[in-house]
């Protein structure tokens, strides 16, 4: 392989799909599949699964199929298969084929009666506990059902019952006879099909036996051509089985290879728990901009080009680890930098009046759309003697080394002026509300033409002219770093920040943000990356997201994960 390409093209997986395709295996084809449960909505880490997958096929000229894993009705709904596939093409990407468990139920079927019929499966009728009894554990194996060796005839009749409903769930299962005492549980008679009298989101009442996901998903894999069949950690124990099934039918076998899941600081990445936070309203909705989710993250305003930037950075290895979320914010802000264009926005307003400004004067000044893009070009701002700017800028008395407003220092209103506060007003309570100030003319567009030096430059926006929005901070969903390893005792929802939760401002903006379309991203100048809403905002009721803020943690995190590649 080309020593220049970039490591994460070189990962073991990579390489075996090399090997094989070098090797003439498969015919030199490399077929990779995605098969996502529609049981929830996809989160980051299925991101990783899908970069993988599509990023192999699409390195390797080969096909990446979309296939949904729909064996359990009772979980299973078409409101997620939509989210799923919008999921997959936000993130850019496109499937070849694309295929449901459910399509292959007939086919499933007819295979495991040639199993039946060939003595490689039998059907039971152990209750769940005397089944989990005769299965034995890690320690001690198994024991035979007294079942196990019912004649064939006997199977293929009761095969046909179970599959017109005869029976009650759970009455009978189909097992395949493989060795109740495999040192590795999985491979001692699992099940294959099992009774449940529910109706699928797509075949409706037609079956009343379902596949169990071991026996489905290899012989999907199989059917579709699959020629690696990419999947994580915790089904390398299953990988025998996998491999039985297929080697028993005689059929296509491709090769699975297993990789560590991705886990990432402060957030769970788990469908079942984060499907509890949504239900118990601890967030609001799979969409919450706070959610690990595809669609949390879309809101919060995450761009494709960053998840995708970061999945492939992380890379993949054999052995399971937590990721910062700081990483992926590296990549955020490093892609917004160079997309957004700036505003200038005051979060938490004072006002500023300028005593020396003449009466009723606008000033519209240009201001830069976006510094690291000079074909962005410019636009005007008005500019006038009430302006308003962070409360937060203000300090009376200064402490040492601060350069921002205080009474007789100057600093540098953004692409404005300079201007020099000379005297504040209090409220009764001894709080400041109004900044009084004189502004230097000959500093226009926020230059002296003497070259007269100030440290400090802030944002502000004209009165008379900003808009009202609703502006949302969000922090950490977790207050701790790893809420999947918790102190005995205690439950992880106990560790969700308690100040996660938006803080909601009511945010004064330059007037030409009234123009922001549901979806459009910008920083806010000297506060962060913003997105306006496109759920609970809309053109004249603004909100906007933070999607994360200007000060990048990169610095400290790039010593402690040492030098690129
Ligand atoms: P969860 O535990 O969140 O429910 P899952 O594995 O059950 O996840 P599936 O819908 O079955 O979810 O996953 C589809 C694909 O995404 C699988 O191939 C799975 O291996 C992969 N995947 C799921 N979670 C992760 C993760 N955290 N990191 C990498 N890949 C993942
Ligand atoms: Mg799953």
């Amino acid at each position: 392989m080309n020593a220049n390409e970039p490591k994460e093209h070189q990962d073991f997986i990579r390489q075996a799909v090399q090997r094989d395709r070098d090797a003439g295996k498969h015919g030199g084809r490399v077929h990779t599949r995605f098969p996502p449960e529609p049981n929830g909505y996809l989160h980051i880490g299925h991101a990783k699964s899908i970069c993988l997958n599509f990023g192999i096929a699409r390195q390797f000229g080969g096909k990446c199929n979309l296939r949904f894993d729909d064996t359990n009705p009772l979980a299973e709904e078409q409101e997620y298969v939509d989210a799923i596939m919008d999921d997959i093409r936000w993130l850019g990407f496109q499937w070849d084929e694309l295929h449901f468990a459910s399509d292959w139920f007939d086919r499933l079927w007819d295979d495991c009666v040639r199993l039946v019929k060939s003595g490689k499966a039998y059907v039971d009728q152990l209750d769940p506990r005397k089944l989990r009894e005769l299965r034995g554990d890690w320690f001690q194996p198994g024991a035979d059902s007294p079942y196990r060796d019912r004649p064939v005839e006997a199977n293929l009749e009761l095969l046909e019952r179970m599959r017109k409903g005869e029976f009650a769930d759970g009455e009978y299962v189909v097992r395949a006879k493989i060795d109740m005492a495999h040192p590795n549980t999985n491979l001692r008679d699992p099940a294959m099909y099992r009774i449940r009298h529910a109706r699928h989101h797509r075949t409706g009442d037609r079956w009343c036996v379902y596949p169990m996901y071991d026996w489905a998903h290899g012989q999907n894999d199989s059917y579709e051509g699959i020629t690696h069949s990419i999947c994580t950690l915790e089904f390398e124990d299953h990988r025998p089985l996998y491999e039985w099934f297929i080697e028993s039918l005689g059929i296509h076998a491709p090769q699975q290879i297993e990789f560590a899941r991705l886990n990432l600081t402060y957030t769970v990445l788990s469908k079942r728990k984060l499907l509890q936070l949504v239900k118990e309203k601890l967030v609001d909705g799979w969409d919450d901009p706070r959610m690990p989710t595809i669609r949390g993250m879309r809101r919060r305003g995450v761009t494709p080009e960053a998840l995708r930037a970061f999945c492939e950075h992380i890379g993949i290895s054999k052995f399971n680890s937590v990721h910062e979320i700081e990483l992926l914010e590296h990549f955020l802000r490093d892609d917004l930098n160079r997309i957004c264009k700036r505003r200038l926005a005051v979060l938490d307003p004072i006002e500023l009046v300028l005593t020396d400004w003449p009466t009723g004067k606008v000033d519209l000044v240009d201001a830069l759309e976006n510094p690291e893009d000079p074909s962005a070009g410019s636009r005007q701002v008005p500019f006038t003697g009430r302006l308003l700017v962070e409360r937060d800028d203000f300090r009376d008395p200064a402490p040492k080394k601060w350069f921002r407003l205080a009474i007789g220092q100057e600093v540098r209103l953004r692409y404005g002026y300079f201007v020099t506060v000379h005297s504040i007003e209090r409220d009764a309570q001894g709080n400041v509300v109004r900044l009084l100030a004189t502004h230097d003319p000959r500093t226009r567009g926020g230059n002296s033409p003497e070259g007269k030096k100030v440290k400090g430059t802030i944002h502000w926006v004209a009165q008379e002219h900003a808009i009202d929005a609703e502006v949302r901070l969000y922090d950490r969903l977790f207050a701790v770093a790893d809420p999947n390893d918790v102190p005995a005792g205690k439950d992880w929802k106990e560790f969700l920040n308690p100040n996660s939760l938006a803080t909601r401002t009511v945010s004064k903006l330059e007037p030409s943000l009234a123009q922001a379309k549901p979806g459009e991203r910008f920083q806010f100048e000297r506060l962060g990356y913003f997105i306006a809403d496109d759920r609970d905002g809309r053109p004249g009721a603004l909100v906007f997201n933070r999607t994360v803020a200007l000060k990048d943690s990169w610095s400290k995190l790039e010593k402690k994960l040492g030098p690129e590649e």
